[in-house]
């Protein structure tokens, strides 16, 4: 379902990103680990034409990334996507920031788009704080709405870039929680995360990534039991 074909991307004179090639089938969870600065969101961020890259090339779904004349608004609404810090719009209730995009890019009418959302919202255990602003809730309850404002958006895929790192220790569960409910429903995802536990769980791939290269793309049990790369055997005997 998503193709990535040797990806390469300059900031200026610098390289960020190298060769960077993987394919994700529907309903693979593929988990992107590696140092900081080792490329990690920007990868996942060129898949939805967040981030533009020079060489290669992104097929999402058949879809070309880069290519001049494909809608991005219309394949970034085909994709969710979950960052670190929420990104929720302070001056929208928890409703309105669920409803916001279905009804401006998918052109839902606001009863389906309330429907839906509070359905999604529902679903991440949050129905009662439908008129509470962002900054009422707690971060683990924030994340929740973004992943469910996210769903509602009916996606193709999900990509997570660290969702849990902004988060007190209390909060990373209830987030898992949701994330592994999403796999176990076959969701097609690609998480940026260093919550090995999660990825021991419910990953079927580990790519590790380092320099801008995606050094070891493994099957999760290869990985875990002995990674092929002497720095991802380093990144993993620091970690766990
Ligand atoms: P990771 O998510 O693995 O921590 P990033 O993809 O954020 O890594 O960044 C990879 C590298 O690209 C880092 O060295 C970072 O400093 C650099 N970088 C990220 N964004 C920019 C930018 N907008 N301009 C220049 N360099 C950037
Ligand atoms: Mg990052």
């Amino acid at each position: 379902m998503i193709d990535i074909n040797n990806i390469s991307k300059w900031y200026g004179p610098f390289q960020v990103l190298t060769d960077c090639t993987a394919h994700v089938a529907r309903g693979d969870v593929m988990v992107i680990c590696g140092p900081s600065g080792s490329g990690k969101s920007t990868l996942i961020k060129t898949v939805n034409g967040l981030e533009p890259f020079q060489q290669g090339e992104i097929l999402v779904d058949g879809t070309s990334v880069g290519a001049p004349g494909t809608n991005l608004p219309q394949l970034r609404s085909r994709i969710g996507m979950v960052f670190q810090n929420f990104e929720l719009f302070p001056h929208l209730s928890v409703r309105d920031n669920l409803t916001l995009a279905q009804i401006r890019v998918l052109g839902r009418t606001r009863e389906e788009a309330n429907e839906r959302g509070l359905k999604y919202l529902d679903r991440v255990g949050l129905l009662a704080q439908q008129d509470k602003f962002p900054a009422q809730l707690s971060g683990g309850q924030q994340q929740r709405v973004a992943i469910a404002r996210a769903l509602a958006m009916d996606p193709i895929a999900m990509l997570f870039d660290e969702p849990t790192s902004a988060l007190d220790p209390e909060m990373i569960n209830e987030v898992l929680d949701v994330m592994v409910g999403l796999a176990g429903e076959g969701m097609t995802m690609l998480v940026v995360t260093h919550e090995m536990g999660f990825a021991r769980k419910v990953a079927n791939r580990v790519l590790f990534m380092d320099g801008g290269r995606i050094v070891e793309d493994s099957p999760k049990d290869a990985f875990f039991a002995a990674p092929r790369s002497e720095r991802a055997r380093e990144f993993l005997a620091r970690i766990i």
